[in-house]
């Protein structure tokens, strides 16, 4: 995958930083020259490679700066400013408001992805509790309504068509009266498209926009084309009243970069990314987080609104951390909420350091596959399914299971694995349980969010150092050890309050999942 590609060789060139002894201008200019050719590469148009490269020289001098002196820092944050620079419009997209109807109309070439995008957005804010629903006005293409009720009723979302009625403006104006009557929230409008941009396409949308007055219009474009994303977006943009975008397709060999790029700098901010056929496969599209994440420096706040989307009930296993209480129950449940939390790639992209081991940067499968990672995950609760109650409510399961090794027999023989794996998921279980002893150990951690400054230095390292115990060696590796782990952890009170312990032992349990790689 491109952005992948491009995500590790930016992040490659950034750690050549940090290998260099001493930083000069030499440094920074290798340093630089890679980062410019993986933009070239990834489509970025030359004029904002340039512009990049120029501005993040400006941002160092080195005559002034004292020797060793943050001059690593000054540079990544400079180079992580102008990429997000590279992405950002400098534009607020329009917000919908609950509780009045808001009318969004899609735009956009034939196959750009826009009915495939409508039930996706639908979808979204269905999942958000807002009533959403769909309109079909293509009456373009054969087979259009058919598509948008198949997508809409597997997605269980009310849809507005017609077979009979040719013209679009009068079935789109239809739909969106019945919906507003109906009190819908959301009314997405989805319009037919033509091969290329051509006048009766620009008339039919200037119709169905006067029929339906949107608040909101967004241009949905596939990323395939590259740098041409720009001409197209502008062409459209003096048409109608393009308020945001969705760039589809970033999943496939896109040359996503010059997609992104190129729309920034018609000053159309993109909401969202699709990021694959399936109705979860959009991802909202925020500038640095997206950045940080194709750095695979993580998207902490991402993750957080994934987490709290959850609704899990953390009250018990927050007493049970507390205590330093871990149970075999306890980790079962985690993998359970990693499980909810969908597919694994995307996840592992917002968490700092792991999209590297996985290869996910950008939001799709690499390394290993989202199918593989549930399959590990199955298994290890299958595993755990063969335990009885006494077993997984154990505090002490480890020194139960070793002094009575009949116990593994049994539940190896009950999950039809090797007693190997048994042991494996013992041992893992006992890491982890080791860090949880520790966290409650730190009493602050447990109180609010002020007391997360005042963290005891000498007892938080324990807790780092139980986390590399607990980690595969070559994830540490990748995190970047032990400091690795405090800037994470750091990352993570930045991010938003801890909400329980879940994301933290959320955490943990991903990265067991990827030692069974
Ligand atoms: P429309 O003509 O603009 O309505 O486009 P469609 O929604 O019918 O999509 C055209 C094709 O692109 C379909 O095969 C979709 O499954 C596919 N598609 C849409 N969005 C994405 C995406 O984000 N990733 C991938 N891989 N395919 C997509
Ligand atoms: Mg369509």
């Amino acid at each position: 995958m491109v952005l992948a590609d491009l995500g590790r060789k930016l992040t490659a060139a950034l750690h050549s930083l940090g290998r260099a002894t001493v930083i000069d201008e030499d440094v920074l200019n290798a340093m630089l020259k890679d980062i410019c050719a993986a933009l070239l590469e990834a489509d970025v148009n030359i004029m904002l490679v340039k512009r990049l490269r120029e501005n993040v020289k400006k941002a160092i001098d080195f005559d002034e700066v004292a020797q060793g002196l943050n001059k690593r820092v000054i540079i990544q944050q400079a180079v992580f400013q102008e990429l997000v620079k590279l992405v950002d419009p400098g534009i607020k997209p329009y917000q919908p408001k609950k509780g009045k109807a808001n009318v969004i109309m899609f735009v956009g070439l034939q196959g750009s992805g826009k009915t495939t995008t409508c039930t996706k957005l639908a979808y979204h804010y269905k999942k958000k509790n807002w009533k959403a629903c769909l309109v079909c006005a293509d009456t373009f293409r054969a087979g259009a309504y058919d598509q948008l009720k198949q997508n809409a009723t597997k997605a269980g979302i009310p849809f507005y068509g017609s077979y009979t009625e040719v013209d679009p403006a009068v079935i789109a104006g239809d739909g969106v009266e019945m919906f507003k009557e109906e009190g819908f929230e959301i009314i997405i409008v989805d319009t037919s498209g033509r091969h290329k941009q051509e006048d009766s396409l620009f008339e039919e949308m200037l119709a169905v926009s006067n029929a339906v007055q949107p608040d909101n219009v967004v241009f949905v474009m596939d990323a395939s084309i590259g740098q041409a994303c720009e001409a197209q977006a502008k062409a459209f943009k003096d048409k109608v009243d393009v308020g945001s975008v969705v760039i589809t397709k970033l999943d496939s060999h896109a040359k996503g970069g010059g997609a992104l790029s190129a729309v920034a700098a018609t000053k159309s901010p993109v909401i969202f990314i699709g990021t694959g056929e399936h109705i979860d496969n959009l991802e909202m599209f925020e500038e640095k987080a997206f950045i940080s994440k194709l750095l695979g420096m993580g998207d902490i706040q991402g993750l957080m609104n994934k987490v709290k989307e959850l609704n899990v009930d953390e009250e018990q296993m927050m007493k049970d951390i507390q205590k330093g209480r871990f149970t075999l129950r306890n980790m079962y449940e985690q993998f359970q909420n990693i499980m909810k939390l969908g597919p694994i790639s995307q996840v592992v992209g917002m968490i700092p350091g792991l999209s590297s081991v996985f290869g996910a940067a950008g939001g799709g499968a690499g390394g290993v596959s989202d199918q593989e990672s549930m399959k590990r995950l199955k298994k290890l609760m299958t595993i755990m399914d063969s335990m009885n109650d006494k077993e997984l409510d154990d505090t002490d399961a480890m020194k139960t299971f070793q002094r009575q090794p009949s116990r593994i027999t049994r539940v190896a023989c009950g999950a039809g694995v090797m007693e190997m794996e048994v042991m494996a998921l013992l041992d893992q279980y006992k890491k982890f349980s080791q860090v949880v002893k520790q966290m409650g150990g730190v009493k602050e951690l447990f109180k609010d969010e002020k007391n997360m400054k005042n963290l005891n230095p000498a007892k938080m390292g324990k807790v780092y150092q139980s986390m590399a115990k607990a980690m595969d060696p070559q994830m540490l590796r990748a995190i970047g050890g032990m400091s690795g782990i405090e800037t994470m952890m750091k990352q993570m009170q930045q991010g938003g309050q801890l909400p329980g312990g879940m994301n933290m032992q959320g955490l943990e349990a991903l990265m067991k999942k990827k030692k069974g790689k």
